[in-house]
């Protein structure tokens, strides 16, 4: 039977366009965690949108599950085949699709396919001297469709917003293999309900994303880059609102670091550690014009603060030196074994409790417990990871039940979320009916159903699983 399918797919790529041997296979049927394995009966990597429109054409014909991949960085398994699914179906590959379609210096905004790399994206608006200001520890090879499907964060959401604020046009391909297309650079357009609103955030489970249409700003030619040691979490939280009352949407980035993981980037990087605290900020405050004195309102601030444990970088090494710190945390932690991960974000006057509550039930249930905590506390966000001393392989899985239940009904007590910016893929899918009201999920199916009825793309992601 896939030789019929594989004959087909002959017809409309090259050959080296298809991978069917299990060991090239292999690296793209296994999530970025190890968590997941999945199977299937070929790779493809169309290098043309009509090549994945008639891709889809074939597969809602004959019902072949496609999984569409990016960079296959996600940490929730969406990019990895369903185990349900065997070997009946393909991952659709993006990687090929990678091309530079426009650039707008009247209306700053650049047109890229979907498989574009975020960093070569980011490299592109520098050598046109922009800037396009997503950016995650995984730029180098995450892709930018990877990053709409998932409405990716990263660091600098607290001033520029999640990718779904980057996003003003988008092109696609249905399940049905339809191309809706909506690549002008327009700025403003109400014109009913807005479609491209839901393929952004649908994990693949709508649409294959194959262009975009992005913003682009001034780069920042001031930048201050700082590190402060605190105490604790109800004392950055201070600093945060200080830096906004002052310098507004100049706060470009505020990172919150846990000592603990703090001290295994440090290690792993083999890097001192900048300050000795209990809690860590690396902040970015930016402008575009050049020569701005950020540096004495900042001391400023820090002094009536009290805020004096603190490094403010004097070159680029010495900022690149704290970047590296805070973006090996997540390689560090990948070094040292397998964790429960938590990507969450509370209301950010509720962090610090949030925190601490977290804390206590976790230790009382799991004494063996321990958590290294960091994440973009600007916007709210955090990571909260897990770790079983002992137990550094995938055995700790079997603790997972019980810990996320603990870390989750305590964000859900402090009306956060349990998927803040990784999506929720395979990994979280049964924990929609406690985010989502039946309205919701109910229009959630309504839609999967409407634009793909036979459930092949990304079957057994984002939906609760149906009782
Ligand atoms: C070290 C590290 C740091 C990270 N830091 C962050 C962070 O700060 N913020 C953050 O948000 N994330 C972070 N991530 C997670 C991850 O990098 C992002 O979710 C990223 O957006 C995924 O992009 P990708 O191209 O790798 O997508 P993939 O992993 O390939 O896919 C992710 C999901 O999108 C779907 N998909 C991919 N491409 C398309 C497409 N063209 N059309 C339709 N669906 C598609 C897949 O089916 C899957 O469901 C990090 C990951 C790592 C490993």
């Amino acid at each position: 039977m896939y030789s019929d399918h594989l004959q087909h797919f002959n017809q409309i790529l090259n050959q080296h366009e298809i991978l069917t041997d299990a060991d090239i296979t292999a690296p793209y049927c296994i999530d970025q965690r190890n968590r997941y394995h999945g199977e299937v009966f070929a790779v493809l990597l169309p290098n043309s949108v009509t090549a994945i429109q008639n891709i889809m054409r074939y597969c809602h014909q004959h019902q072949i599950p496609v999984t569409p991949q990016g960079g296959n960085t996600g940490l929730c398994g969406g990019a990895t085949p369903h185990a349900s699914i065997n070997k009946q179906g393909i991952i659709l590959s993006l990687s090929k699709l990678n091309r530079l379609r426009n650039l707008s210096y009247e209306d700053n905004t650049i047109t890229v396919e979907a498989g574009m790399i975020l960093a070569n994206l980011q490299a592109a608006a520098r050598e046109a001297g922009r800037y396009f200001p997503l950016s995650l520890a995984s730029e180098g090879s995450c892709q930018i469709g990877g990053n709409i499907a998932c409405n990716a964060g990263g660091l600098n959401v607290v001033r520029y917003g999640t990718t779904r604020d980057l996003v003003l046009g988008l092109e696609y391909v249905l399940a049905t293999g339809e191309l809706v297309s909506h690549l002008q650079p327009l700025h403003k357009n109400t014109s009913g309900y807005e479609m491209q609103q839901q393929i952004i955030g649908s994990e693949g489970t709508l649409a294959i994303i194959t262009a975009a249409t992005l913003k682009l700003f001034s780069p920042p030619l001031s930048i201050l880059t700082a590190w402060v040691g605190i105490e604790n979490i109800q004392t950055a939280i201070k600093l945060l609102q200080a830096l906004k009352k002052h310098f507004g949407d100049r706060i470009s980035s505020f990172e919150l670091i846990s000592a603990q993981a703090l001290n295994l980037s440090a290690s792993y990087s083999h890097l001192q550690i900048p300050t000795q605290a209990a809690w860590h900020i690396l902040l970015e405050l930016t402008d575009s014009m050049p020569d701005q004195n950020l540096t004495d309102p900042f001391i400023s601030i820090l002094e009536q603060g009290n805020w004096l444990n603190t490094i403010i970088a004097q070159s680029a090494t010495e900022r690149g030196h704290l970047w590296t710190l805070r973006e090996n945390i997540s390689e560090a932690q990948r070094h040292l074994g397998a964790s429960i991960k938590h990507d969450i974000a509370v209301p950010i006057e509720q962090v610090a409790d949030f925190v601490e509550h977290s804390q206590q039930q976790l230790t009382q249930a799991f004494p063996q417990a321990q958590t290294i905590l960091f994440g973009h506390l600007g916007d709210g966000s955090l990571h909260y990871n897990v770790f079983i001393a002992d137990v550094l392989n995938n055995d700790v899985y079997r603790y997972e039940d019980g810990i996320n239940k603990i870390v989750y009904e305590s964000v859900l007590n402090y009306h956060g979320t349990i998927a803040a910016e990784h999506g929720i893929g395979q990994l979280k899918n049964q924990w929609i009916p406690r985010i989502r009201t039946q309205a919701e999920i109910n229009w959630m199916r309504m839609q999967k159903q409407v634009l793909d009825p036979h459930n092949i793309l990304n079957a057994g992601k984002v939906l609760p699983p149906q009782p």
